[in-house]
């Protein structure tokens, strides 16, 4: 649980009563939560995410309905939440329990466990939301190679995979270059260093990509959108460079290039449906496997720190049962 104390948030593990979870029509034991960058922000506070306190942390989680009186699920059935304000106006996942409204709930996938839809989490839903967003504006891997930034984190990580899976051709812009061998297994043909993409660069620079999945924001995003082909298409989901987007018109007027925003808090079911159908068929054991690593919610506070850091690899999943 999240306290705002004297403008500080401070985090803690601590007993809270079942009667004090917020209301709803359905109960679920939480099985597993994750870790995703906006959790880091949430639980060490360096980021405007908690809009009350206190605040269960949480943006998502997979478990077990214990009690429905939503048409749509009865006990025993196994259930995802990602978004609706989970962890940020709605008390979230990192708890034995939680109570929601079933209308924010999907049924888990068949062919995934609890524990591999976490390993998705809400940022491999991002993911796959971006991938989504791409092909409906015309993405097709005869158009040419396809870049995604923040390549080692978590949308970054199921980015790669989705998209090498679907015959796109992988750059993976990456600050850990260490994690070029990760970055190849996934799926990305190439492996490219950030660091010049964070310095300032010419409004229109050799078009180089067709699409791009950007997870950094910032001087990079600008950098993207300046080296993407003619009607390149650009989906944009993170921040953890910046929220600044230092661009010009010039990528947008003489390349014809789409810059499509990605936001997966309020995506409507029907898209969420679609995406975990996409999920489950297009991400098999192994890559899961590979893209994700298990804590116990007592290594969570720690883990924030390292998330905004840009040190976690790929997935977070905590284990909560
Ligand atoms: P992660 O921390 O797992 O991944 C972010 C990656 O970005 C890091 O692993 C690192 O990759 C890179 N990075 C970190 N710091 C910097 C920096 N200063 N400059 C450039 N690159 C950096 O986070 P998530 O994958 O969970 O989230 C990624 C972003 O997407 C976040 O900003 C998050 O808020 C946003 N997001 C948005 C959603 C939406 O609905 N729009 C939903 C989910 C996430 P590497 O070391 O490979 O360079």
């Amino acid at each position: 649980m999240t306290r705002d104390e004297d403008k500080k948030t401070h985090a803690e593990i601590t007993e809270v009563d079942e009667t004090d979870l917020p209301e709803g029509d359905v109960l679920v034991d939480v099985t597993y939560s994750t870790l995703n960058y906006k959790d880091g922000l949430a639980i060490t506070g360096k980021g405007p995410v908690v809009r009350s306190f206190p605040m269960i942390p949480g943006v998502d989680f997979a478990g077990v309905v214990a009690e429905s009186s939503h048409g749509d699920f009865k006990p025993g059935d196994e259930v995802i939440l990602t978004g609706w304000g989970l962890g940020e106006e709605r008390w979230g996942g990192y708890a034995e329990r939680a109570r929601v409204q079933g209308d924010w709930l999907v049924p888990l996938p068949k062919g995934m466990t609890l524990a591999q839809a976490m390993a998705v989490g809400t940022a491999g839903f991002t993911a796959m939301l971006c991938v989504m967003r791409l092909e409906e504006l015309g993405l097709k891997p005869e158009n040419g190679p396809v870049l995604v930034t923040g390549a080692s984190g978590g949308v970054g990580s199921v980015a790669v995979r989705l998209l090498a899976g679907r015959g796109f051709q992988v750059s993976a812009m990456t600050g850990r270059v260490s994690e070029s061998s990760y970055l190849n297994a996934l799926g990305a043909s190439e492996v490219i260093d950030r660091a010049p993409y964070g310095e300032p660069g010419k409004p229109l620079q050799k078009g180089v990509w067709a699409g791009a999945v950007d997870t950094v924001g910032g001087q990079i995003l600008a950098n993207v959108l300046a080296s993407a082909r003619q009607d390149g298409l650009v989906a944009a989901c993170g921040l953890a460079a910046s929220m600044d987007l230092p661009t010009t018109v010039a990528p947008f007027i003489l390349r014809n290039i789409t810059l499509a925003g990605v936001e997966s808090v309020y995506t409507p079911r029907h898209l969420r449906l679609k995406a975990w159908e996409n999920l489950a068929r297009e991400l098999d054991a192994e890559a899961l496997e590979r893209i994700s690593h298990t804590v116990g919610l007592s290594e969570v506070i720690p883990a924030a720190e390292k998330i905004l850091a840009g040190k976690v690899r790929g997935r977070l999943i905590v284990d909560i049962a």
